[in-house]
C-alpha cells in the first residue's frame, strides 16, 4: 500500500515549525531584508527550539529526526520569508561532512555548535575559475610533519565570514577528482581571511570570497581519508541538494499563498483577479508545479531515510523545486501588477532570492547532466 501521510510526528514538527516561522519570522521579513546582516537572533532562537541539524545525532546536540523531518522545517522556514527562512536552513551546511566521515573527536568540537545555536558552518568548494566542475579545484594543501599548509581562493562561500568552522576542500594530489581531501578549518586560524560578495537576493546571508595564505591545518583536521574528499562531496550532494529543494519549494509555496490572496482581494474590471481566468490558470500551474514538487523532495528525503538515496532523484527534486520557485515567484510579480514591484510587498523579495536556486548547490544544466548520466548507465 501507498501512504502519502506524513506521521503524527512528522505533522508535530511542521506545526511547531509553522507557528515558530509565522510568529517569529513573516512579520519581519522586509525588515530583515532591509538590514542585509545575518539573523543571528532568530537563529539562535530556531535553535533552541530544535530547528537547527534536527536530523543530527542527539549525542551532538541535533534532535536525531530523521531526514524528511529536516526537510519539512526547512519548507516551513522559507514559506514564511525566503530570505531569513534560507538562512537559518543553511546554517548546518558544514555539518553533514563530519556527520557521515568525521572523527568523533571532530563531531565534538565542531559539529555539536551548530545545532546548539553557538555558530553557523559553511562548505567551501567553489573557486574563482572552477565552480561547476568541482573536481578541477586548485586550492592546494600541502603534506608537512606536523599538518598542512594550503593556499588558494575559495568563493560565493555561505556562512564563509560568519562561521567559526568551514569544511574546506583542497587539492592534495594531481589534478583530478582523485586527488582531493577535506579538512575541517577553524576561522580565526592565521592565513584565513573573508570578505563579504553583494548579491541580488539573500540579502541576510553571508556569502562571502575566502583567501587562504599558508593556512596551517593539523593532520587532525583532514576529515575521513586523504584523497576521498570528491567521494564524500557526493555523499553530501546527495543530500544537500534535496535540502535546498525543500528550501526552494517553500518559497515557492510562499509566493503561492501570497498571490493567491492576493487575487481574491484585488478587484479590476469589477471582479476579483481570480475571476479572470488568465489569472486564475496562473494559479493552478503554480498549484501543479508545488504539489509535483512536493512529491519528488518529500520522496527523495524518504529514500535518505530508508538508506537508499537515488542521486538522480535527489538532482530531479532540487532542478525540478528550484526552477519551480523561479517560475511561481515571477508569475506571483505579475499578478500583484505594480505593487508586485514595489518593495512593500514580500513577493519582489521572494522573486529575488528565488533566482538563484537554479544556480548555487549545481546549476540546473549540471542537475540535468547528472540525471542523464545515471539514466543511461554512465554514473
Ligand atoms: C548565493 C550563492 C551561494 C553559494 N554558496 C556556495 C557554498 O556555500 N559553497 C560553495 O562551494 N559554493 C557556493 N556557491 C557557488 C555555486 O555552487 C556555483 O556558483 C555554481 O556551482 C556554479 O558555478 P560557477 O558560478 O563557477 O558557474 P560555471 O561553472 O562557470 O557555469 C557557468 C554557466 O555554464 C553552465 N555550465 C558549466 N558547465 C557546463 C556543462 N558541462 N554543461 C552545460 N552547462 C554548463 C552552468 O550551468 C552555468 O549556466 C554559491 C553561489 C551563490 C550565488
Amino acid at each position: 500500500m501507498m501512504d502519502f501521510s506524513l506521521n503524527e510526528e512528522h505533522r508535530m514538527i511542521q506545526e511547531a515549525v509553522r507557528e515558530f516561522a509565522e510568529k517569529e519570522i513573516k512579520p519581519y521579513g522586509r525588515e530583515w531584508d532591509e538590514r542585509q546582516e545575518y539573523p543571528f537572533e532568530l537563529f539562535r532562537k530556531a535553535a533552541k527550539l530544535g530547528f537547527v541539524g534536527a536530523d543530527l545525532p542527539e549525542e551532538y546536540g541535533g534532535q536525531g529526526l530523521d531526514y524528511l523531518s529536516s526537510a519539512l522545517i526547512c519548507i516551513e522556514l522559507t514559506r514564511a520569508d525566503s530570505n531569513v527562512g534560507s538562512a537559518i536552513a543553511s546554517s548546518t551546511l558544514g555539518c553533514p561532512m563530519l556527520k557521515y566521515f568525521g572523527s568523533d573527536e571532530q563531531k565534538e568540537a565542531y559539529m555539536a555548535r551548530v545545532p546548539g545555536g553557538e555558530t553557523t558552518s559553511a562548505i567551501a568548494i567553489t573557486e574563482p575559475d572552477v565552480g561547476s566542475d568541482a573536481a578541477g579545484i586548485k586550492t592546494r594543501a600541502e603534506k608537512r610533519d606536523d599538518g598542512w599548509i594550503i593556499n588558494g581562493t575559495k568563493t560565493f562561500i555561505t556562512n564563509g565570514s560568519i562561521s567559526d568552522w568551514i569544511i574546506l576542500l583542497a587539492r592534495t594530489s594531481g589534478n583530478d577528482y582523485r586527488g582531493i581531501s577535506a579538512f575541517v578549518v577553524e576561522t580565526s586560524w592565521k592565513g584565513y581571511d573573508a570578505k563579504p560578495i553583494k548579491k541580488m537576493g539573500l540579502s541576510c546571508h553571508d556569502t562571502a570570497e575566502i583567501s587562504l595564505k599558508d593556512l596551517f591545518v593539523p593532520h587532525d583536521n583532514l576529515v575521513g581519508r586523504e584523497n576521498h574528499g570528491f567521494y564524500q562531496l557526493m555523499r553530501f550532494f546527495n543530500e544537500s541538494r534535496i535540502m535546498v529543494g525543500a528550501i526552494h519549494l517553500g518559497i515557492a509555496i510562499g509566493a503561492y499563498e501570497r498571490a493567491l490572496q492576493y487575487a481574491k482581494e484585488r478587484r479590476s474590471f469589477g471582479k476579483p483577479l481570480i475571476e479572470h481566468q488568465a489569472i486564475a490558470f496562473k494559479l493552478a500551474d503554480m498549484y501543479r508545479d508545488i504539489e509535483a514538487a512536493k512529491l519528488l523532495v518529500l520522496k527523495a528525503a524518504w529514500l535518505v531515510d530508508r538508506g537508499e538515496p537515488d542521486p538522480a532523484l535527489s538532482s530531479a527534486a532540487k532542478l525540478f523545486a528550484t526552477e519551480t520557485a523561479v517560475r511561481v515567484t515571477y508569475e506571483a510579480v505579475q499578478i500583484f501588477g505594480g505593487y508586485g514591484f514595489s518593495r512593500e510587498y514580500d513577493v519582489e523579495r521572494y522573486y529575488r532570492d528565488a533566482r538563484v536556486g537554479t544556480i548555487y548547490e549545481g546549476t540546473s544544466e549540471i542537475q540535468r547532466l547528472i540525471i542523464s548520466r545515471v539514466i543511461s548507465g554512465k554514473l
